[in-house]
């Protein structure tokens, strides 16, 4: 069978989402999702949940991470499909990742109250549903509940983003590191949403893409929905330039907070080879 309709790109309450692995995959399903990915930022400990769910849900699955991680002094996601979740080295690769997240949060908070919010890590911990993982986004809920800001994008541009008062720089793992976690455990690497890096120059992208493959990326995301049309263009072309696969994910956080809902993307353009190919021994289907 033909998959069109993947969804490869979203998180749930393990990471910085609002809806269960089980309430996405049932949403997935909904939405008409073929083949579904949970990928919570640096952690796994989803997996299990998301593939139990997807079997009662009829949807095929693969394993799925967004790690977090420095290259050029700044931060870039990969994304890790199709991986083996038992993997030790990934295991605890993922582990040192998130390792700093609680001091920088707190950083965080103590820049906030500078600004004269009190109370911002007590505050963001309230929406957190794994104490491993406490995120930027969780920031963004608590400073929406007060009242300081619309929603979650205002935080993000008034206080939350690279140098703005509550943005706390943090080292997070190694490009090589993250790839071969990935494609140690049997997964492949895909670089996430490439047209979010904002601050890079042509320079820095074409050493981001050159650098993946040297250590043996295979795929980049092309239909995401943190993409605009030109870039679905732009990084297609990209793809085919870099001989990469291509991936397709809305990066679906929350019903509210999300632009694009699970399974709701233009289809990749034809040109390309879709990073499920790559996958097709790892898809876990349903009996
Ligand atoms: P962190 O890993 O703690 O640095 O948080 C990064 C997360 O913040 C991303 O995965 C997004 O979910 C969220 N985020 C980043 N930039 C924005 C933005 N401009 N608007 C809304 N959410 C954002
Ligand atoms: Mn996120
Ligand atoms: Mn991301
Ligand atoms: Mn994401």
């Amino acid at each position: 069978m033909n998959i069109f309709n993947a969804d490869l790109h979203c998180h749930s309450t393990v990471s910085d989402g609002t809806l269960s692995p089980e309430a996405l995959a049932e949403r997935a399903r909904a939405n008409g999702v073929e083949l579904w990915a949970l990928t919570d930022h640096d952690e796994i400990g989803g997996q299990q949940r998301a593939r139990d769910a997807a079997r009662t849900q009829g949807l095929p699955h693969l394993t799925g991470v967004e790690i977090s991680v420095t290259f050029a002094g700044e931060t870039v996601h990969i994304v890790g499909l199709g991986f083996d979740d038992r993997n030790e080295a990934l295991r605890q690769g993922l582990a040192a990742t998130r390792g700093g997240r609680e001091e920088r949060a707190r950083e965080m908070a103590a820049e906030l109250l500078k600004v004269g919010i009190p109370g911002a890590f007590e505050g963001a911990l309230k929406y957190v549903g794994n104490p491993d993982l406490i995120s930027r986004t969780h920031f963004a809920r608590y400073l929406v509940e007060t009242g300081r800001c619309s929603d979650t994008n205002d935080v993000f541009r008034k206080y939350l983003a690279d140098g703005k008062p509550g943005y706390v720089p943090h080292r997070w793992a190694g490009l090589g590191d993250a790839v071969r976690w990935i494609t140690q455990a049997g997964g492949v690497a895909v670089i996430a949403h490439p047209g979010r890096y904002h601050r890079f120059t042509p320079t820095t992208e074409f050493a981001l893409f050159s650098e993946f493959k040297e250590h043996g990326g295979q795929g980049v995301e092309v239909v995401t929905g943190s993409h605009t049309t030109a870039e679905y263009g732009k990084y297609a072309a990209m793809a085919i330039e870099f001989d990469l696969a291509a991936s397709r994910g809305s990066d679906f956080h929350s019903p509210v907070e999300s632009r694009t809902d699970l399974g709701k993307l233009p289809r990749l353009p034809a040109q390309l080879t879709p990073v499920w190919e790559l996958l097709a021994e790892r898809i876990t289907h349903p009996a």
